[in-house]
């Protein structure tokens, strides 16, 4: 798929960027993520490193801290209450809010724009009523999709 090419040279780009070294483990395991659409949890994606990755070692420790510094440049997203990762589907975009509708029925992902104007007056209340300062630029709903309504 041309989109996940662009994807995976989007995601090399911002690895540099953020000063990291380009490996194989942190190519493939991106790769892994970007060709399910679907949230993986690290034992879904030691499953299917293995199959594609014979040969090459990887463990659940290697791919947690993997998971973790990947979520800290905005790569991917950990959704739902497993904990699963998902490939972060507007790596270029510049608009300032994500909403994650997971569906709880398909388990399918997907990542959509909130207009600030919705979304800004949410925070300013909890801001003001309850004194949390939020620093997210995304969040997760659980709920069904269209086609499992
Ligand atoms: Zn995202
Ligand atoms: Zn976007
Ligand atoms: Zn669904």
């Amino acid at each position: 798929m041309a989109r996940d090419s662009e994807n995976l040279e989007i995601a090399v780009a911002k690895m540099r960027k953020a000063g990291w070294r380009i490996t194989e483990q942190r190519k493939s395991l991106y790769s892994i993520l970007l060709e399910k659409s679907e949230p993986m949890s690290s034992k879904d994606i030691l499953a299917v490193h293995k199959k594609i990755y014979s040969g090459k070692s990887m463990d659940l420790v290697t791919i947690y801290r993997i998971m973790d510094k990947f979520q800290e440049i905005g790569l991917i997203h950990k959704v739902g209450q497993g904990g699963k990762y998902v490939v972060c589907e507007h790596l270029d975009c510049k608009s300032s809010f994500h909403l994650i509708e997971l569906c709880k029925s398909c388990g399918s992902a997907e990542e959509k724009h909130v207009p600030t104007k919705l979304i800004s007056p949410l925070f300013d209340y909890v801001n003001k009523k309850h004194k949390f300062l939020s620093a997210s630029h995304s969040f997760c709903i659980e709920g069904y999709c269209l086609s499992c309504q």
